[in-house]
């Protein structure tokens, strides 16, 4: 089995050699904590906790080393906190709103299975590293300072672009006209800025007095370069990192270190959408993580749901978040939960980890965990002709559909001892109470029987006794096991 992984920087897919198999390096840009993350911010966060996954799988959990920031430090930031905090001092108030902002994006994203890096560098835990890089950049030659800022001089690097495949030449002929006045060139970048009064500062470098504070693309140059080395292996990202962060990032390390690349494989994910529109706040569309886990469209969605769903989509795909994705989650989980036998000693399947290894081929991966469930159904019922046949041998367990369905669930970060297959009559919370809905629940595992029997009658009373309740019924079938599935929901 061979990785394979598509590469930004060559636009192939590679396979992938790491630098070290003993300490296989990946970076991932994390949030910027000014508030709630959203949905678009989770798929990063999953798809690079797949890849940390399959990568210690392959190597090791020993020799795998993943680092993915919190920028702490930002305008963004600081608007925020003097909005949200106006009694407290500024950096008290951005104390607090990072503080509160990361605590609660752990929180979401535990929730969605996600396992911890191996280290989380904070931006403001690494100032020192920074300046450093500031003073090696203006030293050799790539940076200067002009009016307490510390630019980078993107003519100083011949290949400036390269990631974002654009030439400096169309960049500066397309650049904005009125370009600040301490910059050489229309596309100089900002390593570090003076800081206003009440805005975060510290000693500047490059002989700067005004005390200041790091652009951003400074950050992650300075954080991949403590924690996994002046060159590594992957560098990963949403699509809209590309350009200009990651092309700066690129520039300021391999112009400090003297390298010719600073990672090796650069992957990006595709956007996300909310039923075909672009999630932004003015079309009443963003959907934050907690708000799907506390309520959004009527239902608090599981952790799992969320993830598969995400998982449905190719990582370097667009991909369109709706109910509908989600409602289809949720059934195809619900079935694979009745078929999955934890089976100690089990492995998942060889075509399931073949599809992972071709650049995390989910959408294929997800089709083979569909097909297990089949053939785990069946062997549920060829097992029991069997064991009626004198002599018959039961298959070794562990390599059997059901427990290799499970690894395979398992591999995906998807929790399903805790996943309840019934949530969607679990939602009392939302506008019913506890006792309403062990009554509704009841209703229909007694409706669900009568069905079984062929009982018609009392199957429709018992529909109009819950529509009588102000309970509305969706039958569905399992589309993979066959078996009858009935959700409910409060009619609006
Ligand atoms: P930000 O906090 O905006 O810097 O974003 C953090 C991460 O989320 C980055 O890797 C972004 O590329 C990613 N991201 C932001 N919005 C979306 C979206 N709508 N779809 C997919 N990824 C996103
Ligand atoms: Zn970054």
């Amino acid at each position: 089995m061979t990785l394979t992984l598509y590469n930004t920087l060559t636009r192939r897919k590679e396979p992938f050699e790491p630098i070290d198999p003993k300490n296989v390096r990946m970076y991932v840009c994390g949030p910027t904590v000014y508030d709630l993350a959203h949905i678009g911010n989770a798929r990063p966060i999953i798809v690079f906790d797949v890849l940390f996954r399959l990568l210690r799988h392959l190597y090791g959990e020993q020799h795998v080393t993943y680092a993915r920031n919190i920028t702490d430090v930002d305008d963004k930031i600081n608007a925020r906190a003097v909005e949200r905090f106006p009694e407290m001092p500024p950096t008290e108030a951005i104390r607090k709103l990072t503080e509160e902002t990361t605590a609660q994006f752990h929180k979401d994203i535990a929730a969605l299975g996600v396992l911890p890096p191996t280290v989380e560098p904070r931006a403001t835990d690494h100032i020192a590293e920074m300046r450093v890089l500031c003073d090696e950049l203006v030293a050799n030659g790539h940076a200067y300072v002009g009016e307490d800022h510390v630019l980078f001089a993107v003519g100083s690097m011949p290949d400036y672009g390269k990631l974002a495949r654009r030439s400096l030449e169309e960049m500066e002929a397309g650049a904005r006209v009125d370009v600040a006045p301490y910059k050489r060139g229309p596309m100089d970048f900002v390593l570090w800025k003076p800081s206003k009064p009440g805005e975060p500062s510290w000693p500047s470098p490059a002989g700067i007095a005004t005390p200041g504070r790091p652009g951003w693309h400074i950050e992650c140059s300075a954080m991949a370069g403590k924690h996994l080395g002046n060159v590594f292996d992957i560098h990963g990202g949403g699509i809209d990192l590309v350009f200009p962060h990651h092309e700066n990032e690129i520039a300021q390390s391999r112009c400090a270190h003297g390298t010719s690349v600073m990672a090796n494989v650069w992957m990006h994910n595709g956007f996300l959408q909310v039923e075909g529109e672009k999630m932004s706040k003015s079309l009443g569309n963003f959907v934050t993580i907690k708000e799907l886990f506390d309520e959004w469209r009527g239902y608090s969605w599981p952790g799992q749901v969320a993830r598969f769903a995400m998982l449905g989509t190719h990582y370097r795909q667009p991909i369109d978040f709706s109910q509908d994705a989600l409602d289809q989650a949720s059934i195809a989980l619900s079935g694979f939960k009745t078929w999955a036998a934890d089976i100690p000693g089990a492995s998942p399947s060889r075509e399931f980890m073949d599809a992972l290894s071709d650049d995390l081929n989910t959408p294929r991966a997800i089709a083979e965990l569909h097909r297990l469930s089949q053939l785990a159904q069946r062997g549920v019922h060829e097992q029991t002709d069997r064991m009626t046949k004198p002599g018959a041998m039961l298959e070794k367990l562990e390599a059997s559909p059901a427990a290799q369905l499970s690894a395979s669930l398992s591999f995906l970060g998807l929790d399903m001892e805790s996943y309840d297959r019934n949530w969607v009559q679990n939602q009392s919370r939302l506008s019913i109470s506890e006792e309403q809905s062990a009554k509704i629940a009841q209703l229909i595992s007694a409706r669900l029987a009568a069905r079984k029997a062929k009982n018609w009658a009392e199957s429709d009373r018992i529909r109009d006794e819950l529509a009588a309740m102000g309970i509305q019924l969706k039958d569905g079938k399992d589309p993979q096991t066959g078996e009858a599935i009935t959700m409910w929901e409060v009619k609006r």
